[in-house]
């Protein structure tokens, strides 16, 4: 914290690493305490800040900030998404991207972790704008990735157009057709199911919880927050599950749906409009609009904050308890607070944390990577089966560590510990670097 004054959600998500890794390093004292390993950890390799000029629609010149923050590439080239958010700051960059670091190790893929974007606003520019800005933000970002370098990929605020306006700008500057950027359109180098993967990703692991568990998606009520990639993805494949996802949200307000939120008109308002959840609200008969936020108010067995961090507070965590809710598993990236997490695992509430719950969205960027090498596209199938054998190794790998330090179901110290070993395995191999 001396160090990195002011980086609030970072010093959160070390905290919480660094105190459920402590379990492995006690056990392997010598091997994880030698040569400030836990020091260099949580260092980022290189940290890049630079200036964003572009020319809003009225001719006016606007100053935006740009992150990259390149944190591990003891498994692979650095791996993580752009966010493009006015709350965007360095301390959120170094969270994300410390959360990357875990979550690439579990995915059994070879990436390392890395992070960036800027506090520029999509919401309410053209797309002009949109392509002036990416335009802008790629004429400095070009020169620090690469296939091989480091991958970025979209998050909050970079989705399919962004990732288009931002490739075409690197291969103008590098006369390179390479795979750098994943999220890519289908007819450039895209991956099917890379759309889907997180949502979908997220439902495939928290079934493995609830199967090893005794308990299944069938017939649950389920309430989503968030109305984005990763939620609408969610709702769709909970649906498919034969769950009743019964809520949306968005950062002005939220709908319960009793029928169950329909997702085509969903993915129309968001996708396609680029509209809010009260215009579902007001073409959907059975569904009641509430300003601000309240979701996790209603009654469900499985929650899945799907929105952004610290969303889910203590508050909200004894909320579910008193509804008897059974599991929460995160699609966004740390949306519960380290107080409501602590609360639910000690109510028994299974919880599903980020950096595995939400892993499939990377984990399909790297079959993207992979598949851009080769020079070839593989099926939807295909990619949806590597997904679904993904994130069950991703449960699996958590349940035999959770074993072998005889700690229950405490899924996050599992996460924690088994994407740790293999990253400070691969950086003690490696030498002092
Ligand atoms: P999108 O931009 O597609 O959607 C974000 C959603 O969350 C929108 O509904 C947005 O509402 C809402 N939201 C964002 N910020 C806030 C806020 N401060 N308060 C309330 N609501 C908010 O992003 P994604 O769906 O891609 O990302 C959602 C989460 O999932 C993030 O935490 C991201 O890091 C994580 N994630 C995403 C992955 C991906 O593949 N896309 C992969 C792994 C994790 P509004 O439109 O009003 O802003």
């Amino acid at each position: 914290t001396k160090e990195n004054p002011g980086e609030a959600e970072f010093h959160q998500t070390l905290n919480e690493v660094y105190r459920s890794i402590e379990v492995a390093v006690e056990a392997n004292e010598k091997q994880y305490r030698e040569d400030a390993l836990l020091e260099r950890l949580a260092n980022p390799e290189r940290q890049i800040k630079f200036r964003v000029p572009w020319v809003d629609d009225n001719g006016q010149v606007q100053v935006n900030t740009g992150y990259r923050v390149e944190f591990n590439s003891a498994i692979g080239p650095y791996k993580g998404g752009l966010r493009f958010h006015p709350s965007v700051n360095i301390g959120i960059i170094k969270f994300l991207g410390f959360e990357q670091i875990f979550k690439n190790s579990l995915t059994g893929l070879p990436i390392g972790g890395g992070k960036g974007g800027s506090n520029f606003d999509p919401k309410g520019k053209s797309d002009r704008e949109v392509m002036a800005f990416c335009q802008s933000f790629m004429n400095e970002l070009y020169r620090h990735i690469g296939q091989f370098k480091d991958v970025p990929a979209g998050d909050i605020g970079v989705g399919g157009r962004e990732i288009g306006y931002l490739f075409g700008q690197y291969k103008r500057l590098t006369k390179l057709y390479e795979g750098v950027l994943t999220g890519k359109g289908l007819s450039f180098g895209g991956s099917l199911a890379r759309t889907e993967a997180t949502g979908y990703g997220l439902l495939y692991f928290a079934q493995e919880m609830l199967k090893a568990n005794g308990e299944s998606f069938e017939g649950k009520r389920v309430t989503v927050s968030g109305s984005g990639n990763v939620a609408i993805y969610a709702i769709e494949k909970a649906t498919q599950l034969g769950a009743l996802p019964v809520t949306a949200s968005d950062s002005t307000g939220w709908v319960y749906d009793p029928n169950g939120i329909d997702v085509a008109l969903l993915k129309e308002i968001k996708e396609v409009k680029r509209g809010r959840m009260s215009d579902y609200a007001a073409v959907r008969e059975s569904a009641e609009y509430h300003e601000g936020r309240g979701v996790w108010e209603i009654e469900a067995d499985v929650a899945l904050p799907c929105a952004t961090q610290n969303e889910l507070n203590l508050d909200d965590a004894k909320t579910l308890v008193k509804n008897n809710t059974l599991a929460v598993a995160e699609g966004a990236n740390m949306p519960t607070t380290l107080d409501a997490t602590k609360y639910l695992q000690e109510k028994g509430v299974l919880f599903g944390p980020a950096k595995a719950a939400n892993a499939g969205g990377v984990a399909v960027s790297a079959l993207e990577m992979s598949q851009n090498s080769e020079r070839l596209q593989w099926t939807f199938e295909e990619v949806d089966t590597r997904l679904q054998n993904i994130m069950k190794n991703i449960f699996e790998q958590i349940e035999t560590t959770c074993k072998k330090y005889e700690a229950g179901t405490d899924y996050v110290l599992g996460a924690n510990v088994a994407g740790f070993e293999k990253v400070a395995d691969a950086m003690q191999a490696q030498g002092i670097v």
